[in-house]
């Protein structure tokens, strides 16, 4: 993008026209996606064979229980892992190019102006000892922005468009709140209209009411400027209102990925079914809170056959020893036997019953 551009690009056409011609592609394609930790004791595969696409101004959301492997997916993603973390396979196509084989130097230039990364804590992502202004600044002139005038602009706009005065260009970090500070951040991340941002969670820190009027800013920031997000997060209901798509972890694994409007109806797998269960003011009247009993297993001792298996309501035998696929179920995607074609139980499975024990026969 030239220095002019970077100006123009606060127009909401711009970010959602195809610059690479590729139109009808994903704009985001990963494919066969594995991260695997090398560490003293051995390696860990904390990203197991992922696909997932993300189209150009969708709104896809990443949701699973801690250590599961979703922070480690969107760095993998982002080229952003560091030692001891490497992609062992897999391809990440981003508007055509496979970031997983470009080196820094050729990474450079995507980052920031097509892609940007919006972290869980924007203390640990801004740098404390410079103020915003020129920490915008740094990030523009390393992408060839020159002009002084078009640094000031620009920086204005952007934290205009996240409803901060343009006096804070002046702040440290520390002199802003929470909230305003992730606020600052997403600015930044705005800075060259990217066509993605993936953030990590990037309300977490936050208290309740600030998580809920920085997400009403993000998906109106979406909205009006038309770039595709992929975002973790913990908070069922927001991915209820917010995520067009949603991909569901477990234990390193993709276990379903569909429309959220088809998951929340009808979750296709029993942990997607316990995950929502585990929110239940968002799915009519009040009940017991279920939640899912046990916990993942160590991604170092994975159990043989379904990850699953060992807490989930409906398990049967095969369950203990058949590694399940990722099955097309009504348009979504779902790893699980109950849709195998060879391995699906005799007896059709009724409602999942979540008082049921967790193995038989
Ligand atoms: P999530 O974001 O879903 O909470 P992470 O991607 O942070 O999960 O971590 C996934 C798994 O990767 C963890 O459960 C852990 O086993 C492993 N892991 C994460 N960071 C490291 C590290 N620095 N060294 C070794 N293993 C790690
Ligand atoms: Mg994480």
């Amino acid at each position: 993008m030239s220095e002019s551009n970077a100006t123009a690009s606060a127009t909401a056409s711009e970010s959602t026209t195809p610059s690479d011609g590729s139109s009808g592609a994903p704009l985001l394609e990963v494919r066969g996606l594995s991260v695997v930790y090398e560490t003293s004791s051995g390696t860990v595969t904390a990203v197991d064979n992922v696909d997932l696409t993300v189209n150009r101004g969708e709104f896809v959301a990443v949701v699973g229980e801690s250590g599961c492997g979703k922070s480690t997916m969107l760095f993998g993603i982002a080229q952003l892992l560091m030692s001891p973390a490497k992609i062992s396979s897999g391809e990440v196509i981003f508007r055509g190019e496979n970031l997983v084989t470009m080196n820094d130097k050729e990474l450079a230039p995507v980052r920031w102006r097509n892609l940007s990364v919006v972290m869980q804590s924007a203390m640990n992502a801004l740098n404390p000892v410079r103020r915003i202004g020129a920490q915008y600044a740094d990030t523009m002139k390393a992408h060839g922005v020159k002009s002084k005038a078009t640094i000031r602009s620009r920086s204005e706009e952007v934290l205009a468009l996240v409803g901060i005065d343009k006096i804070h260009l002046e702040s440290y970090p520390h002199q802003l709140s929470g909230g305003m500070r992730q606020r600052a951040m997403i600015a930044m991340a705005l800075l060259f209209a990217p066509e993605l941002i993936i953030m990590d969670e990037p309300t977490s820190a936050l208290d309740v009411v600030a998580q809920r009027s920085l997400m009403l800013q993000i998906k109106e920031l979406q909205q009006q400027l038309g770039f595709a997000v992929l975002f973790v997060t913990h908070d069922m209901s927001l991915v209820s209102h917010f995520s067009d798509r949603l991909l569901v972890m477990y234990a390193a694994q993709e276990v379903e990925f569909g429309e959220t409007r088809a998951v929340f109806d009808a979750p296709k797998h029993p942990y997607s079914e316990g995950l929502l269960d585990a929110f239940p003011s968002i799915r009519g009247p009040k009940v017991p809170l279920i939640g899912i009993p046990g916990s993942p297993p160590a991604l170092s001792a994975m159990p043989p056959g379904c990850r699953f298996e060992p807490r989930c309501p409906l398990a049967y035998a095969d369950c203990k020893v058949v590694e399940p696929e990722l099955y097309t179920v009504d348009d979504v995607l779902a790893r699980c036997l109950l849709y195998s074609p060879d391995h699906r139980p005799k007896e059709p499975a009724g409602p999942i019953d979540p008082t049921a024990k967790g193995s038989e026969p």
